[in-house]
Order: C-alpha cells, then structure tokens, then sequence
C-alpha cells in the first residue's frame, strides 16, 4: 500500500479540478473556459486559473489579453511571502462571464519572452493558486500545460485535487501521450472524471456532410478506454472564432449543438462529483487516513498498490 500523504486543501473551495492533457493544442484551454463559464452560467461560483506559463491563451479567450511588456514576476508577485497573506496582499482575479480568472498571462506580455524555469513551475503555480483571493468556490478549475512534468507533478503531489478531467483528439497520436497522462493522475492517485473528445468529426457548412478530419485511433488503449467519456465536441470554426475575439462559444452561440455538448459535459462533472462525494460519506467512518485511503479506491476499483 502505498504511503499516505497529507495533501492541503484550498480554503473556500469545495471542488479543486484539473484539466489536463498529453499533448498541446487538442483544445485544453477551449475546453476549460467553456466549461467554467457553463458551470457560472448555471449558477455556481466558479474560478479558473490557467496555469499555462509557456503558452498562456486564457487571457485571449476570454478577452483580457496583456499586450505590453511587464516588469517581470517579482514585480507583481508576492512570491516569497511566507505564511497567510493579508487580503490587502492577495491578487484580485478578473471577473469575465461570470468566472474568477487568473492566469500567468497577465503577469508577461504576449509577446515577452519571459519564462520561469521548468523546475520551478509547479512551486509557483501551487504558490499563484494560494496569492489569488478567490473568495468561496464551487469550482475552481485549473488549466494545466500539456505534458507530464511541471507544474502537474507538484500540484498532484502536494494538493487536495477533487478531479481530472483529460482531453484529446480521435487520433493516436494524441491518444498515446493522453494515456499518459491518465498514468501519472492515477499514480497520484488524482480521482480522474473523464475524458473529453474534442475535434471529433466536421460537419462541412456547404454540403453538410460529416469529415474526419484527424484519423480516429483504432488502437485500443485499455486505461484511456475505460475512462467515462464526459462528451465529444466537433471541430466547429465558431469555436476558434468566438476563442480568438475573446467571448467563449457558449456566450457568443448559447444555442448551437457545441453549446449542447458543453452543457452536457458539465452536467457530467457535476453528477459525477456528487456520486463521488455521496459514495464516499456513506462508506467514511470518518477520519482523514480513510478518506484518503477510499478517495483513491472510488475512482481505480482495479488497481494494485
Ligand atoms: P490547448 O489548450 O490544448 O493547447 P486550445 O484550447 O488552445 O488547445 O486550442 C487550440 C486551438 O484550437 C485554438 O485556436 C482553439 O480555438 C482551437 N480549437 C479548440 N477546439 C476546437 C474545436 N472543437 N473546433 C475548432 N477549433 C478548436
């Protein structure tokens, strides 16, 4: 079995999710923002970091974009402060849509070629997630960078997280690097909600008809197949579009069939959360080790330690 860990939980938030992915540009970040700004659309108060610090889009997607050039983190930042922040202290996230947003991107120009150094990145992506005054949450969702290093490695180490959520395209290549990072969640025993499908199929405007336009895996990968799948989204050029000006697909066609696969997917989120938590009080006696201890055995009934 393995050791137990101590993980901090956030204050005031009752959920903490990720949302990752193996691989760059599969539609992470769209994926994050339409579903935070669904879940504020519904009524709860949500968060979204973005945590993204090599290729921040966050800030684009929902129109808060920081064009000029910054002093640099220590300017902004208060990094090395240790022990709790005075509110006065805390950095006020932007509110867009409803959504208490935070990103790295407003720290460096978009242009900036300013970066923390690998090694770094999870300390302070956990240290932003504590320096924001967030207020109380329902949701706060972070929008990791692809790949399976920093910032995700300290995040899971050190972190209370409710859940991760996985998006990937059809195609295997995507797919291979998805799987993982589904091993490293379930190594850190992170409970995993699902899988996202996004760019699955094109329905062309002009004839109508349905176009694969990336090759759909027929590599079955046992792990990543078992995952429940939280939704699939087509390619849909008003995605990118409404992306790029700043208003989320859900704001700007709140009745297209995109819209519909993103209330689903937050449908989904919610009532797998709910199941989670009421299958968890019902067989927690109580104390913290066996929350951990069931927490991790909710969502991996098969794995061995
Ligand atoms: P990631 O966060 O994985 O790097 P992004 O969310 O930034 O990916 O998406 C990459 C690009 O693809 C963006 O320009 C975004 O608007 C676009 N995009 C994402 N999903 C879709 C989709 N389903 N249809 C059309 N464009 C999409």
């Amino acid at each position: 079995m393995q050791g137990r860990i101590q993980r901090e939980h956030i204050d005031q938030v009752t959920h903490l999710l990720v949302v990752g992915s193996g691989k760059g540009g599969v539609g992470k970040s769209t994926v994050s923002v339409n579903l935070a700004v669904t879940l504020a659309k519904r009524g709860a108060r949500v968060g979204l970091l973005d945590a993204d610090a090599y290729g921040p889009s966050v800030p684009m997607m929902l129109g808060v974009r920081k064009r000029g050039e910054s002093q640099g983190w220590k300017a902004t930042l208060p990094l090395g402060q240790r022990g709790k922040l005075s509110p006065a202290q805390m950095l006020k996230p932007l509110l867009r849509y409803g959504v208490k947003v935070m990103s790295v991107g407003f720290f460096i120009g978009e242009e900036q070629a300013v970066a923390p150094i690998p090694d770094v990145l999870g300390v302070l992506i956990r240290q932003l997630l504590y320096t924001v005054d967030w207020g109380e949450l329902d949701y706060l969702i972070v929008d990791l960078p692809p790949g399976n290093d920093e910032p995700q490695a300290t995040l899971c180490r050190e972190l209370e997280l409710d859940g991760a959520i996985l998006v990937t395209t059809p195609q295997d290549i995507a797919r291979i690097d998805t799987a993982k990072g589904l091993a490293m969640f379930q190594n850190a025993r992170v409970p995993m909600l699902g899988l996202v499908q996004n760019m699955c199929g094109f329905v062309c405007p002009h004839c109508g008809e349905h176009v694969e336009i990336f090759p759909v895996s027929t590599e079955s990968r046992t792990l990543l197949d078992s995952l429940p799948l939280l939704g699939a989204i087509p390619l849909d050029p008003a995605i990118a579009r409404s992306g790029d000006k700043g208003h989320p697909v859900v704001v700007s066609m709140p009745e297209s069939l995109v819209t519909a696969a993103f209330k689903g997917i937050a449908e989904r989120v919610i009532t797998t959360l709910a199941v989670s938590e009421k299958t968890l009080n019902r067989r927690m006696p109580g104390s913290q080790e066996d929350v951990e201890a069931t927490k991790g055995d909710l969502f991996d009934d098969e794995r061995e330690d």
